[in-house]
């Protein structure tokens, strides 16, 4: 990464899983990072190990109301957002919210600042996809009113948002399309498919797949997604550009692996699928190995062992969750 170009970032929703871990990254690159939360989904816990490091400080707002960082801003990236399903059926209009007013809100700091914005997106946006696998030129299939429209309705607006700054107001922005990430740092019970699988994996319980289990996703480890994030901040695209991983698999086959991957002896059971779950999800990311130069590298299984080994030790040292 460029440090010169990334400078001083903003990282709205840093004490989250993902922006925890693009905190982290940041401050290792030698960029000081004000992280911005509300705590509504994430915790301070989660930057706690990045309390005491130079460049770093932590500021609680909620970005639906108007921005105020002090000093300069170069890099804004924008991942303030309920981002699991529980947590988005919990909170329907708080996430309508942080799309749009949040995300006005944001790409208002950056041109105070005459900073550049990376939005937070998501292969959400491609609904329950008609194509397969996902190239950026996809329009997706959203239901508009069911209930994960909430989500994925607030990050088609705030794409749409976003790309009317850059292009009425000349503002430097780059979206990501990020798919399925996975990682060290994520809540039990957050209800994400890895996560959960884990948790009742480690407790001996069994392990619920959704439906039939044939639907795919395509999961990337977090270091990898984060690597993609400073590399479209760093780089002059507007996108947007795909950041996930093309190593599909079927919930069931994720369910088996994390169970050998645990050493468990867990049955797999059957449970109701959520209304409009997708049944496909690959993306294509010839987009960002062409202009970013990015493409993930750490291999699932090893991704899946650290992520395995992080819960463990949470299980057993509930205080020490710091990320790696
Ligand atoms: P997360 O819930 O762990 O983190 C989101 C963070 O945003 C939390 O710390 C939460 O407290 C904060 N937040 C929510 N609303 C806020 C508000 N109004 N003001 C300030 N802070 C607020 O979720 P995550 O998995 O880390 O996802 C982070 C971002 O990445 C989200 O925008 C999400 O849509 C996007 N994304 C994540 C994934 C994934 O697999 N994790 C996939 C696609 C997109």
């Amino acid at each position: 990464m460029s440090q010169a170009a990334i400078g001083r970032a903003v990282v709205t929703g840093g004490a989250g899983f993902v922006g925890s871990h693009l905190c982290g990254h940041l401050l290792d690159a030698g960029a000081e990072v004000v992280c911005i939360d509300n705590f509504a989904t994430g915790s301070a816990e989660n930057v706690r190990h990045l309390a005491g490091r130079t460049g770093f400080r932590t500021l609680e707002a909620d970005v639906t109301h108007p921005l105020h960082v002090p000093g300069r801003v170069d890099t804004v990236f924008h991942l303030a957002s309920a981002a699991s399903p529980r947590d988005y059926l919990r909170l329907p209009v708080e996430t309508l919210e942080a799309g749009s007013r949040g995300t006005r809100n944001v790409l208002d700091l950056a041109a105070e600042h005459g900073a550049r914005t990376v939005l937070a997106s998501t292969s959400e946006v491609y609904g329950d996809p008609l194509h397969h696998p996902q190239h950026e030129s996809y329009w997706g299939n959203v239901n508009p009113v069911g209930p994960r429209s909430v989500y994925d309705e607030a990050k088609r607006y705030a794409e749409a948002l976003t790309m009317a700054y850059h292009r009425a107001h000349g503002a430097d922005v780059g979206i990501a399309r990020i798919f399925n990430s996975y990682g060290p740092g994520m809540r039990p019970d957050d209800g994400r498919a890895i996560p959960t699988f884990i948790r009742q994996a480690l407790a001996g319980e069994p392990i619920t797949v959704c439906g039939d289990g044939m639907q795919t996703r395509s999961v990337c480890y977090v270091d990898d997604t984060v690597r993609g994030l400073i590399a479209l901040a760093a780089a002059d695209i507007t996108g947007p550009v795909n950041i996930g991983s093309q190593h599909e698999l079927s919930m069931h086959a994720l369910a088996e692996l994390v169970r050998a991957v645990c050493g468990s002896d867990s049955p797999v059971v059957h449970v109701g699928r959520p209304q409009d779950d997708p049944r496909f999800r690959r993306p294509d990311i010839a987009l960002a190995a062409r202009a970013l130069g990015w493409w993930p590298l750490v291999p699932m299984e090893e991704g899946l062992r650290r992520t395995v080994e992080w819960f463990a030790r949470a299980r057993t040292e509930p205080e020490d969750r710091s990320a790696e």
